[in-house]
């Protein structure tokens, strides 16, 4: 997935779940999704995030290689133990966010082809029964839908 599929995957997620979960701040629980929605991919040097850290980037690459250890459940757990022990009660529903944000990253890279190693470190690729090509006509339509979603909830939010 392209990498704005996956900041507005990662915002719509977190907006949805802080509605589900009745957080407060909801609209800043999806900047933190949209953030949380682009760190996966600091193993690839091309990525939004690769470019902006091209040394982490490039020895997280040399280290696990692309969609393996970034793109796991262990990466997930290791994530959520260091947050979780970190972050302050008040700001626990941000780091929430933050970690939606990375589920919906693996969700969407699952949709792929080539599929994610969510059970790193078994190298086996694991994909969703239905894949669609990167920069496809669906990964566009899914783009518009999620921005939609956040469309709507900001115009229902800010009473627009
Ligand atoms: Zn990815």
């Amino acid at each position: 997935m392209q990498g704005k599929t996956h900041i507005v995957g990662g915002a719509a997620a977190a907006i949805l779940a802080a509605q589900l979960m009745d957080m407060p701040d909801a609209p800043i629980v999806g900047v933190t999704g949209a953030l949380g929605a682009i760190i996966p991919d600091i193993c690839h040097g091309g990525s939004k995030i690769g470019r902006r850290l091209p040394l982490l980037s490039k020895i997280t690459n040399l280290l696990f290689g692309h969609r393996t250890f970034t793109h796991s459940l262990l990466f997930l757990l290791i994530v959520c133990c260091i947050g979780f022990y970190n972050v302050s009660p008040e700001r626990l529903h941000l780091f929430k966010g933050f970690v939606i944000g990375i589920g919906s990253h693996l969700l969407l890279d699952a949709a792929t082809k080539n599929g994610i190693a969510f059970f790193y470190p078994l190298k086996r690729k694991i994909r969703l029964p239905f894949t669609i090509s990167t920069g496809s006509v669906i990964e566009y339509l899914i783009f518009s839908a999620l921005t939609i979603i956040i469309v709507c909830y900001g115009w229902k939010y800010f009473g627009l």
